[in-house]
């Protein structure tokens, strides 16, 4: 073969189809690169895309670059705004002439308005256009709905392993070697998976403890048996509340389906057996507080997992602000409310200003009310930044105008537009060391252990107020379609 030729883009959106309304392409829009732009990124941050391209740059395949568009996760895309996205990377697969191979940054928990699977919308497209003799490969996010519409069309599929995902990087070049593989001749890719149905509680989704750490050698185990390629679990993302939700495993071998069924069957098995294992109960802050000062081990981290910002939830929730005030619980900081009037405000009287400023609590009648604080304008920044902590390192984003505010010893980051906190990098650009405070809260569920794990004394787990409750059986589910464990003790594995 010549020279090979490869499309690389991706369209990445988790949707939680539990929060009202519908995200608009402007939310898109934040995270935009168009194709033209995609070749000249140097390939080295922390991203899918960023593997492939430092993968296939590596090979000295052509590249033919795709959009690629990354939306905060909230509600389904509007139809509209699918259909504009969907048709602008055919349009750039087109554009770019024919193509030996197609490598995709897919989420994996994509719904738009009417498409309950929007990722196997997006692989289906895709493989209609190609033919069926071009391969077609995707990275999903660990918190990934997979259904038989994305395997189908796909020759393989894998899922990222670690929570925080600090491992984007190394399973898009792990991808990126099974294509030059196939495309070599020496690979069959053949693929067989299965779905459960399986909830599973984000904090026990944290890779570096057990018992996530021993899904993971499970899935290792499966990876390095004679014949497998590829192994994958993907543990789903609930809030999106459709028919796709549920625990997925993946194999991919040589050639050989009845190979690819067995360990794909295994690994369902050993995750079903211990499913009471990925159920954890919920506490409130309070209860983490008093845990975490019994404990002593300073900074205690609150992760504030049902007003995550990182999985749709508006984030700017008050509960925990207004306890840290009530209670006096100093120095303490809540990272990041989202509160664009009052990052405005803060802007416009200047660092080191006195204002009165209601913060939060505006978004969702659940997340209020605003709390008032008569606050000091500590540290103000325009919020752009490239994160440094081992997830998203080297990438850039922006939150627009932020502002610390502090009153007495409480602080409270304010921000523009939607983010969880997942590193430093914001904080320090405000002149603001977290390992200071005795009490941190973040809008975060565990992404925010990239960077924040080394300064933690002790990190807890809280549902809050919040839109993305980790009490499953308090979530309004409607679209489910079965039986699912453990909402139902008695669901069936159904294979
Ligand atoms: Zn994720």
């Amino acid at each position: 073969m010549a020279v090979p030729r490869i499309a690389i883009g991706g369209i990445e959106h988790e949707t939680a189809g539990l929060l009202p309304g519908e995200t608009p392409m402007s939310v898109f829009d934040r995270r935009r690169l168009p194709a033209d732009q995609l070749l000249q990124r140097p390939g080295d941050a922390n991203t899918v895309v960023d593997g492939y391209l430092h993968g296939a740059r590596g090979r000295e395949w052509e590249i033919a670059p795709l959009i690629w568009i990354k939306g905060t996760s909230g509600p389904p895309a509007s139809r509209e705004t699918f259909d504009a996205m969907l048709g602008e990377l055919l349009d750039d697969l087109r554009r770019g002439g024919p193509v030996d191979g197609v490598l995709l940054s897919l989420h994996g928990s994509f719904a738009a308005e009417g498409i309950d699977d929007a990722d196997g919308a997006v692989l289906q497209a895709v493989r209609d256009q190609v033919g069926p003799d071009v391969p077609l490969m995707s990275v999903h996010d660990l918190h990934c709905n997979l259904t038989e519409a994305m395997i189908n069309p796909a020759d393989a599929l894998a899922v990222m392993r670690t929570y925080p995902h600090v491992d984007m990087r190394e399973r898009a070049l792990h991808v990126t070697d099974l294509m030059g593989e196939t495309l070599a001749g020496r690979l069959r890719p053949t693929m067989a998976f299965r779905q459960l149905p399986l909830l599973w509680s984000a904090p026990r989704m944290i890779d570096a403890e057990p018992p996530m750490s021993e899904a993971v050698a499970r899935v290792v185990e499966a990876n390095n048996r004679p014949g497998v390629v590829s192994a994958s679990l993907g543990v789903g993302y609930q809030w999106v509340d459709s028919p796709a939700v549920g625990t997925s495993t993946v194999v991919v071998t040589d050639d050989d389906l009845a190979a690819a069924r067995v360990e794909a069957d295994a690994m369902a098995d050993w995750v079903w057996d211990r499913r009471s294992d990925w159920i954890s109960q919920t506490m409130t802050p309070g209860e983490a507080l008093a845990l975490g000062d019994a404990q002593g081990a300073y900074p205690i981290v609150l992760a504030d997992q049902a007003d995550n910002t990182g999985g749709g939830a508006p984030g700017d929730g008050t509960e925990v602000l207004r306890m840290f005030i009530r209670d006096g619980r100093e120095p303490s900081v809540v990272l990041y409310v989202v509160d664009a009037e009052a990052a405005a405000q803060a802007h416009e009287a200047g660092e080191g200003a006195v204002i009165d400023v209601q913060v939060g609590g505006r978004s969702h009648t659940d997340l209020g009310p605003p709390v008032h604080m008569r606050a000091v304008v500590e540290g103000l920044c325009d919020g752009n930044f490239v994160y440094d902590g081992p997830m998203w390192k080297g990438v850039s984003d922006s939150v627009g105008p932020t502002a610390w505010l502090k009153q007495g010893g409480v602080s409270v980051v304010v921000i523009s537009l939607p983010q969880q906190p997942v590193d430093l990098a914001l904080c320090h650009m405000l002149g603001m060391e977290p390992k200071e405070f005795r009490y941190i809260c973040v809008k975060s569920t565990g992404h925010f252990r990239s960077g924040f794990e080394p300064v933690a004394g002790s990190i807890y787990n809280v549902d809050a107020k919040g839109l993305l409750s980790q009490s499953f059986s308090d979530l309004p589910f409607t679209r489910l379609g079965r039986a699912m464990y453990p909402l139902d003790e008695a669901a069936a594995k159904g294979f």
